[in-house]
């Protein structure tokens, strides 16, 4: 089982022929409302992926299409609580080139307490995993509560938030990082006391590190005709922790999950685009 701690957003898209500049207003060629969000995105990923995930969030009152787009996907919505405060939302800005701009509230996604947490960690069983990023609150309580019941917890640092990361660490089995946020992190900090750290590389691939061992696996990117890599790190992140939760060894759970990202990027959009571990099956054979 994966509680899969994380934010749900509303993301607004508008294509637009150029990006506005300061003070220009702009009308959009077209607008979409899609179900988004980096907690949203991995749930759905470890889902396609085939493990069981139990998604612990927020929404507003005007979040139900939301909670329905996620129980629909066979993610298991109990845990999604509703906030007095709206929905998070995302504005993101999409020029001819495919170039963006993204601009995110998180409401409702920020508005998580410890108690919440607590009750939905209350069946949770050793071996199973916590997985999480930064656009929640409660990331350092939910990981120390999910240590003390015997849980692994993957943790994506992603935004980088130094705070955050620090308040998570102690209690992190599995760190996440694209490049830029592992850069940022040894800016930080020299030693980087956890058990494993997996690092994004975009197309050149991704880096496995058990620290303990100093034992590194590297796994390369799948060379494909990407057209979108929005959400491929969301994607990656919910299929390795679902292939390590459902009983694959890490290097067999990194290529399915470079295998997953390698179809997501020949997709347009984020959660939509994420395969199925039948597709990355059929893929990978
Ligand atoms: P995002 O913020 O867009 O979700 P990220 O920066 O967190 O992405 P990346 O490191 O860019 O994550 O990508 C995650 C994984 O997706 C990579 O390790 C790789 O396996 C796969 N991937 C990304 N871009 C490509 C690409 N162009 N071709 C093939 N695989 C890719």
């Amino acid at each position: 089982m994966i509680y899969s701690l994380g934010s749900i957003n509303a993301d607004h898209v508008y294509r637009l022929l150029h990006l506005p500049t300061p003070g220009e207003t702009l009308a959009a060629d077209t607008c979409t409302r899609m179900l988004g969000g980096k907690g949203a995105n991995q749930s759905i990923a470890a889902v396609r992926a085939g493990a069981c995930v139990v998604h612990i969030g927020a929404l507003g009152p005007d979040g139900n299409w939301m909670r329905d787009a996620l129980a629909d996907a066979g993610v298991d919505v109990t845990h999604v609580t509703e906030a007095g405060t709206a929905s998070g939302h995302a504005i993101v800005m999409v020029d001819a080139s495919g170039e963006n701009t993204i601009v995110i509230h998180p409401g409702a996604n920020r508005a998580l307490n410890p108690s919440q947490i607590e009750v939905a960690l209350r069946d949770a069983r050793p071996g199973d995993w916590l997985l999480m990023q930064n656009e929640t609150n409660c990331q350092g309580e939910a990981a120390r509560i999910a240590r003390s019941q015997g849980l692994q917890v993957a943790y994506s640092a992603a935004p980088f938030d130094m705070d955050a990361v620090r308040a998570v660490m102690p209690f992190v089995s599995l760190l996440i990082l694209n490049a830029v946020e592992d850069a940022q992190l040894l800016q930080e900090m020299s030693v980087v006391d956890v058990p494993m750290r997996l690092v994004t590389r975009g197309a050149k691939g991704a880096e496995w590190v058990d620290e303990k061992s100093g034992k590194a696996v590297f796994v390369p990117a799948f060379r494909v005709p990407a057209i979108e890599t929005t959400g491929a790190g969301d994607c990656f992140a919910g299929y390795a922790v679902a292939g390590l939760a459902t009983g694959f060894a890490p290097a067999q759970a990194l290529r399915r999950a470079s295998a997953a990202a390698a179809l997501q990027v020949q997709r347009p959009g984020a959660s939509e685009a994420i395969p199925t571990a039948a597709e990355v099956d059929a893929f990978l054979n």
